[in-house]
């Protein structure tokens, strides 16, 4: 945990523009800034930083929030690791709040882990540039192969010495131990016999998403004929194979930005990809494409384009787990290098744009390349080709979404010269027995790009009410400013009422504040701050410690740069909300009663109609006086409501 303090100091640093700027070209558009947002494909910029409010918005896709939320978003990673990505920023020192026990107990065996790989990543990269042996053989191995020097580092690649235990013994020294060295498989122990796992190789970190070094590749240079040419690290509590794609730290941005991936077989394609200059690659690093992959993938674009070098068979043997890719919704299309080539050779021969230029004439859908690739081996076989069909319909059945499905049914019957009625009743056939088989349902429509909406929809989310978000927005922005004066009994100036003292005090007295964990933190946070005249509640809540009230008060407070009309609509009204905040304060809060008043009428209609009239306990009696006093305070808000006062 990190404490209070630290985080007050991180935030403090953190302005919005500078964050911000590092990954988006900003333009001064009168008191914010303008850019491209990084989060959804756009032409027209609709992304905007307030300074003065701290904040980002897209009007576009409807992301906000303050620095830190930026941050989680931009890089994925959780709360705390963005605090401490902007902590590395501002040189600001984490300081680490004492847990409890089981809190040290749950994180310290992956964390231990991950420490000490991150220890081992430095050393093998420090002996890689630093030792005659790791310049000898590691580095002027990578040179060898035209790596540059800054790929090299980029990639944090290194050398572990060869010998028994050279590693082993240094990470000792430094006081890591053996547990986490050999639960990490950097270090293989048996009874007295300890040894390095990976010595005499070179070494490829694998990074996760956040960045951090979990788990390793290791390729042996000298000649071993019982030893594999690479070898992994074994699955652990930090790495699991599956689930990790090579690359995806130093690529998420470049394929959030192009909304598209490329993927890719082994470490040497996404090294050379990048030193051509693309850098939106992933790959797979051996293992057959997992569905986590995928997902992990779809967190930052829905677009793939799969790499293949020009070997027919490898090819036919990996269309399987294509349909995994068609199975999440995602857009699949394949490209086949010329024969010879893989993605490192070819790479290497050619520019970033010539690369991207034969990519693009040259990639093609996955279903007509399947298709294409099966019907060339299955000329003049009707049995072949009946099967071939089966094959090709099989990976038409699982996409989700039924348009793209048509789309495919039409171009499969032109290639495959079939009728698409004969297509879709195979495609039905499929899903049919599929639904009955698994017990499972059709393929559900897949999870879409989130599509541009309007302000007030990317507002509404969460459970809140028009009313409630109202009370918040008007909490948030107002809570100080005096609302109206007050005879007070005891003292002898009138007492000033804020708006703050007049929301909070309404749905207290009623009992009437809602039981929404948001509101509520809100709610409560700013009753105890009421006395406080120098309390920022903006501030305060746009970079709140829960994120989801930060993202709330963002959203509200985002709301407004665009002009509201609500307040202007009819009578030529034109004044500014914070002018006539005495009519709407209290509308907004009759407004949020009468719902709430309403709701509680209907919950009692329910319950009257469910009752047995003729059960003398069944509270029958209590219900038709609750309800009776509920009209009664229905007519008295409507009236308040309807009447000119409220405007
Ligand atoms: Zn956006």
């Amino acid at each position: 945990m990190i404490d209070h303090a630290t985080i007050e100091r991180i935030i403090d640093a953190a302005q919005i523009v500078d964050v911000v700027s590092d990954f988006v070209k900003l333009k001064r558009r009168g008191v914010n800034y303008l850019g491209n947002c990084p989060f959804h494909n756009e032409k027209t910029p609709s992304f905007t930083v307030s300074p003065a409010k701290g904040i980002f918005k897209c009007f576009g896709c409807g992301k906000g929030g303050n620095s830190v939320n930026f941050i989680m978003e931009h890089e994925a990673l959780t709360y705390p690791e963005a605090l401490k990505f902007l902590a590395r920023k501002y040189q600001i020192d984490v300081v680490e709040k004492e847990e409890t026990d089981e809190e040290r107990q749950q994180k310290d065996d992956r964390e231990s882990m991950m420490i000490v790989s991150g220890f081992a990543q430095k050393y093998f990269t420090r002996f890689l540039w630093n030792e005659d042996e790791g310049k000898a053989i590691g580095l002027s191995y990578f040179r060898e192969r035209s790596f540059r020097d800054d790929i090299v580092k980029k990639f944090d690649l290194g050398y572990c010495p060869d010998g028994k235990s050279i590693f082993t013994e240094a990470a000792q020294r430094e006081g890591y131990r053996m547990e986490f060295l050999e639960k990490t498989g950097l270090t293989i122990q048996r009874d007295d016999w300890v040894r390095d796992r990976f010595s005499g190789r070179v070494m490829f970190p694998i990074h996760n998403v956040a960045g951090r070094v979990i788990a390793f590749g290791g390729r042996i240079l000298k000649e071993d004929p019982k030893a594999a040419k690479y070898l992994n690290s074994p699955e652990s509590e930090i790495y699991h194979k599956s689930k990790v794609l090579y690359g995806i730290f130093h690529a998420k941005r470049e394929i959030s930005r192009l909304d598209k991936c490329f993927l890719v077989e082994g470490y040497t394609d996404v090294l050379s990809m990048h030193q051509s200059g693309i850098e939106n690659v992933v790959a797979s690093s051996g293992t057959a494409l997992t569905s986590d992959q995928i997902r992990l993938i779809r967190r930052f674009t829905q677009n793939v384009t799969i790499l293949y070098d020009g070997d027919e068979a490898g090819i036919k043997a990996s269309l399987r787990g294509i349909d995994l890719v068609l199975e999440e919704g995602m857009n699949v299309k394949v490209l086949l290098l010329p024969q010879g080539e893989d993605p490192d050779s070819f790479a290497r021969k050619h520019s970033a744009t010539e690369l991207l230029k034969y990519i693009s004439d040259n990639e093609t859908d996955f279903i007509q390349f399947k298709t294409k690739l099966l019907l060339k081996t299955t000329e003049n076989d009707p049995v072949a080709r009946a099967t071939l069909i089966k094959d090709v319909i099989r990976s038409v059945a699982v996409i989700p979404e039924s348009i793209t499905r048509a789309v495919y049914i039409r171009e499969c019957s032109r290639l495959l010269n079939v009728e698409e009625a004969v297509l879709y009743n195979e495609v039905r056939r499929i899903l049919r027995s599929r639904a009955e088989k698994g017990g499972g349902t059709l393929p559900p429509d897949p999870p879409m790009k989130p599509k541009p909406q309007p302000v007030a929809a990317a507002v509404e989310k969460g459970d809140l009410s028009i009313e409630e978000m109202e009370l918040l927005r008007f909490l948030l922005k107002y809570s100080h400013q005096p609302l109206f004066e007050q005879e007070s009994e005891q003292k002898e100036q009138p007492e000033i009422i804020s708006v703050g003292d007049f929301i909070i005090g309404q749905l207290t007295e009623d009992d009437l504040v809602p039981d929404k964990h948001v509101f509520k933190v809100i709610f409560s946070e700013m009753a105890e701050k009421l006395s406080d005249e120098s309390f920022q509640a903006e501030r305060y809540f746009t970079h709140h410690a829960d994120n989801r009230v930060s993202q709330l008060a963002s959203d509200l407070l985002a709301e407004k740069w665009i002009e509201s009309k609500r307040w202007t609509r009819g009578g030529g009204h034109t004044e500014k909300e914070h002018e006539i905040l005495d009519q709407l304060v209290p509308r907004i809060v009759n407004e949020y009663k009468l719902r709430k008043i309403k709701e509680m009428h209907m919950e009692l209609e329910q319950k009257l109609s469910g009752i047995d009239h003729d059960d003398v306990d069944s509270g029958l009696f209590e219900i038709l006086a609750k309800i009776q006093n509920l009209k009664k305070i229905e007519k008295y808000l409507s009236e308040k409501l309807g009447s000119r006062a409220f405007i």
